[in-house]
């Protein structure tokens, strides 16, 4: 891998809490949070919501590259972010190696116990995939290195039952993962604008309007224009927005991303299938 090998950045969900489908949910996508970055020397991934079933898909049908080691960096365990995992088809190749790592846990003991309380019966029928998957956790504010190359460091973010947000570097760029967040903690924000510095490409909490968010204080999201403060303190190149709220048509979401715009020309709002080459 050459230091000046390109990452691939793609969408496979950009939904929030829930998947929502409908003739009004198709240019944005219906499913739930999950990114991957790609370097042509492996891969890694943010988020195993519902799109991740999607993204095996694409591996198992060689439409986009695949890797033996995976990546996979949780922000945190709740159902929209974890719920594909299952349905991840990789893990049912025997030479595929995935691991999931996660900032929330004291050890790898407890993380997989948690995991396993939601992969279980009567909540779901089992899970007896382990061998391919290796658990680890990892500590907020230390880099840790990356199958694909470079390193992921988790920060923390402000959220119910707590979040992590990741910044990863690799090949001189990087990109950070700030989703899920609720801005007004000025201790946090100021660490997530440090942690995202400069970054290449920022991935935003925009899950509410200014009129909803008045009613969803302590919910743990944004607003994108929120987000676009972040972002213009951090100093970033590019600005993702994304966990829409289930109930968000596209003509909405596509309203809010002309707004935007107009404010920043840095900003896009995610769609499934978004790619973006850094
Ligand atoms: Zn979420
Ligand atoms: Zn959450």
């Amino acid at each position: 891998m050459s230091e000046e090998a390109n990452i691939v950045f793609k969408v496979w969900g950009a939904r929030g809490s829930i998947f929502s489908g409908g003739a009004d949910k198709t240019e944005f996508g219906g499913d739930t949070t999950c990114f991957s970055l790609a370097t042509g020397g492996g891969m890694t991934i943010i988020d195993a919501g519902s799109g991740l079933r999607a993204m095996g898909e694409a591996m198992e049908l060689r439409t986009i590259e695949t890797a033996t080691e995976i990546d996979l960096l949780l922000t945190h365990l709740h159902f929209d972010h974890i719920c594909g995992l299952p349905f991840f088809e990789p893990i049912f190749c025997n030479n595929t190696i995935l691991r999931i790592w996660s900032a929330a846990f004291e050890s790898d003991v407890d993380f997989r116990e948690t995991l396993l309380r939601v992969m279980s019966p009567p909540v779901f029928p089992g899970f007896r995939h382990w061998d391919s998957v290796r658990l680890c956790t990892a500590l907020p504010g230390v880099a840790m290195p990356l199958a694909m190359g470079g390193t992921a460091t988790p920060f923390s973010l402000n959220h119910p039952d707590s979040a992590f947000g990741w910044r990863i570097d690799c090949n001189g760029k990087s990109v950070t993962v700030a989703s899920d967040h609720e801005v007004g903690n000025t201790g946090i924000d100021t660490q997530i604008i440090e942690a995202a510095r400069e970054t290449d490409l920022l991935v935003c909490d925009a899950t509410y309007t200014d009129e909803e968010i008045a009613h969803r204080r302590g919910w743990g999201h944004s607003t994108w224009r929120q987000g676009l403060d972040l972002f213009e303190a951090a100093h970033g190149r590019h600005v993702l927005m994304t966990h829409h709220a289930p109930q968000r048509a596209d003509g909405e979401i596509a309203q809010m991303e002309r707004e935007a715009r107009m404010r920043n020309a840095a900003v896009t709002f995610a769609r499934s299938g978004w790619t973006h080459i850094l």
